[in-house]
């Protein structure tokens, strides 16, 4: 007996806590300051305010199991027992955590981005032999949890289908086996697991299954149509609710339709009704409250969106567009925002609300069932993530047409023109940006900001880290030195502070992966650049030195991709305006007589849209925008760019239209394929010899086997040395060590070559 779905829901919730309480109790844990028991009570406290608080704010369906310690995919695989034999300890936890971080001489799974938002997930191992077990304790121990303080929820789980196509394929498996030929055997875990929890008395149960927004094959969309069409078909389960969000459903909306689950979830923000009569007959999950943006909802126009679903399926229940864990828990802690600024803006906690009065407007007496929908667009998107009110500014901006980039000189003109004036050595060593941020640092960061010191005080303290690096480079004998960005917090952060219409938060934190937090900035308005933001640093850096000395931005797709963005232009014009100011930091650093300028784009990836026939528009305009924002400088300023975490791989072409004069790509995690296509590379290229991420420091001979493994593919007159990513979250101590190894390397290379 099916009990109907609430009228109000949310697909998720934030866990790390209004003032990353989570991210404190994992830190303390892992350092050994604190017990399993301490971990384990902040985050049940966290558990029990979260669902408390939903409910206090009316929201009818509470979720459970969004709660993670570190990753909602690794949860599942540990629901599915698929733990590598390597990470199995005594104890859960300490394998838990092994998987995620690694432990003594144990690397840990792979990690990587979560569609294309900037949250990172687990990436869980799967073979052939696998041996699938159900471990149910954390979705039961939730659901009782919620219960003992008076609550019934809905288990939220990653479905079968997106767990296997987000896996890899074990080290080792035969040729030809994919993660998802193991689908008959994760389902019938999922069964039993259904099963337990309609013992327990559970009515409803969630499924996430995003993958399903993106391109699928026929044998991908026959996978789902067999799980769903098992899962469906269990005598004793609770009713099914299948949420796919981050786009639109298209060939997979009619296979979700033909299974005998009773709810699916949309995201109308993102994506539309399109087909949604074909669900007539299930409950609709009409998410029509981004949990993507930050921005309050156009009340009518998600009113209108809600009656057009529910005039064309049937039943309909409110929900947000996605988990809301991709945005910050409270707008209204953010008391230092400009007023007019924070009532257009909804974090979590609003949107829950907005969420609750939308599905009481839709339930209002008068608007039953039958009336006549309000217009709406047949089968649009409402858009109900548009601010109410315009941002100030010209809401049109300057428009990229006026922008058609000239290029710049053709490469060897430019190559040439750089040599003359570099004279740089061949295979030259240099780094991408940051040194190690030290404590001092952090806290007269923080000393500032609360007033405790002067700005004047602050700056000598950058001044005398800049002096301390540019002599370390000089000391280990670097070719192209960096200023090491002691005075930036973030890269996108400090951008976003040095130019108008970005706002920034100081409560604003969202997950990233495991404890890590972002704070991400709020684009609201038009971007002007008031003055040079970079200019000062680079030019003492430069005056400290007779090495050229690299000036340092971020790109404006980077910008973009982690920040919060107005939604009342196209994502490419808020783009290019943020390209112009970049364009003319570019051109007052060449002023200033820096001679080599580094871009770095490591979003670019990112942003590409999950659908294959949008990625080319995409990736057309955010290589015509970087190439914008570049293209002033004259053929003796060499232009650099950096990306990492990038499946680099994958959008080889657009990186090489990007026209850098040199690009430094992450490899250490995926050396192969990064070698394996750069061979049609026509300018400087430098795979990252270092891996930054581990405290590991690589000795001078499996660096310089890194490069002769590269030399290989790439000519030696456009092979450049460098570690993977900036150095920024290192010690000195390792960093010292590390590029005195890289710089040893390349000069045995350079004996060799010359
Ligand atoms: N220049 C930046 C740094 O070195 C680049 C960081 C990044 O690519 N994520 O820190
Ligand atoms: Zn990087």
């Amino acid at each position: 007996m099916t009990s109907s779905f609430p009228a109000s829901t949310v697909l998720g919730y934030p866990r790390i806590g209004p003032d990353r309480e989570l991210k404190r109790a994992l830190e303390a844990y892992w350092e050994g300051r604190s017990g399993r028991a301490e971990l384990e009570e902040t985050a049940r406290r966290l558990r029990e305010s979260t669902w408390r608080r939903l409910a206090a704010l009316g929201l009818e369906g509470l979720p459970s199991n969004t709660f993670s310690y570190y990753d909602q995919v690794l949860d599942t695989a540990v629901l599915l027992g698929a733990v590598p034999e390597r990470y199995r300890q005594d104890d859960d936890l300490a394998t838990y955590f092994a998987m995620a971080r690694g432990a003594e001489g144990l690397a840990p799974l792979r990690m990587t981005k979560w569609f294309d938002t900037n949250y990172h997930y687990i990436v869980p191992e799967i073979g052939p032999d696998t041996a699938f077990s159900l471990d149910a304790a954390k979705p039961l121990g939730e659901v009782r949890e919620a219960r003992a303080l008076g609550l019934e929820t809905r288990p939220v789980l990653v479905g079968p289908v997106t767990f296997l196509l987000l896996a890899q394929a074990e080290p080792g498996s035969p040729d030809g086996f994919a993660p998802l030929d193991r689908l008959d055997d994760v389902v019938e875990v999922y069964a039993r697991l259904l099963a337990e929890l309609a013992a327990e008395g559970v009515a409803w149960v969630q499924l996430d299954e995003p993958a399903l927004v993106a391109d699928r094959t026929p044998a991908e969309l026959a996978a789902v149509e067999a799980a769903y069409g098992r899962l469906g078909r269990l005598e004793n389960r609770p009713a099914l609710l299948v949420a796919a969000y981050f786009g639109d459903l298209g060939d997979a909306l009619p296979v979700l339709a033909g299974t005998p689950v009773e709810a699916v979830a949309l995201d109308l923000v993102r994506g539309t009704a399109h087909g949604v009569e074909a669900l007539a007959g299930k409950t609709v999950v009409a998410g029509v409250v981004s949990g993507r943006n930050v921005w309050r909802t156009d009340r009518d126009r998600a009113l209108a969106t809600l009656r057009a679903v529910r005039e064309r399926a049937g039943r309909v229940a409110v929900s947000t567009s996605c988990s809301l864990l991709h945005v910050p828990y409270d707008v209204e802690r953010e008391t230092g925002l400009d007023p007019a600024l924070r009532a257009r803006l909804a974090f979590a906690e609003q949107k829950v609300a907005e969420v609750v009065e939308l599905a009481g407007l839709l339930a209002a007496p008068g608007d039953l069932p039958g009336q006549p929908p309000a217009p709406a667009e047949d089968g649009q998107p409402a858009a109900p993530g548009r601010p109410q009110t315009s941002p100030p500014g010209s809401p049109s901006g300057s428009r990229p047409e006026g922008r058609a980039s000239q290029g710049r000189a053709p490469y060897a003109v430019r190559a040439a023109a750089q040599a003359e004036r570099l004279k740089l050595p061949l295979l030259p060593v240099t780094t991408i940006g940051s040194f190690p941020q030290t404590g001092e640092l952090r806290r007269a960061r923080a000393a500032l900001a609360a007033g405790e010191i002067g700005e004047a005080e602050y700056e000598s303290m950058v001044r005398a880290e800049i002096e301390r690096v540019i002599a370390l480079q000089e000391r280990l004998g670097l070719d192209v030195l960096v200023h090491g960005e002691p005075e930036r917090n973030d890269m996108v952060q400090y951008f976003a502070e040095h130019l108008d219409g970005f706002a920034v938060t100081r409560h604003g934190w969202v997950q990233s992966y495991g404890s890590r937090c972002t704070r991400p900035p709020i684009l609201y308005g038009d971007v002007r650049r008031p003055e040079p933001i970079t200019v000062r640093w680079a030019r003492y850096a430069q005056s400290l030195t007779s090495k050229p000395v690299k000036g340092m931005l971020t790109g404006p797709v980077t910008i973009v991709a982690w920040s919060f963005v107005r939604d009342d232009l196209p994502l490419r014009e808020v783009v290019f305006q943020v390209a112009d100011a970049v364009r003319e930091e570019v051109r007052d650093l060449e002023e200033a007589g820096i001679g080599v300028i580094q871009v770095d784009e490591p979003a670019l990836r990112e942003l590409v849209p999950l659908r294959r026939a949008e990625q080319a528009e995409y990736l057309e305009w955010a290589v015509e925008a970087y190439r914008w924002a570049t293209s002033g400088a004259s053929e003796h300023t060499q232009i650099h760019t950096h990306l990492c975490y990038s499946d680099a791989d994958q959008i080889l072409a657009a990186i090489d239209a990007l026209d850098a004069d040199v690009t430094s790509i992450e490899s250490a995690r995926s050396r192969g394929r990064v070698l394996g296509v750069v061979g049609g590379f026509s300018r400087g290229l430098g795979p990252g010899v270092y891996d930054i991420h581990s405290p590991r420091v690589p000795d001078a001979d499996e660096v310089e086997r890194l490069l002769s493994e590269a030399l290989r593919t790439v000519p030696a007159d456009r092979l450049w040395v460098n570690p993977d990513c900036g150095l920024k979250t290192r010690s000195y101590e390792q960093v010292e060590a590390a590029l005195a190894n890289v710089v040893e390397a390349a000069s045995r290379l350079r004996r060799r070559h010359s």
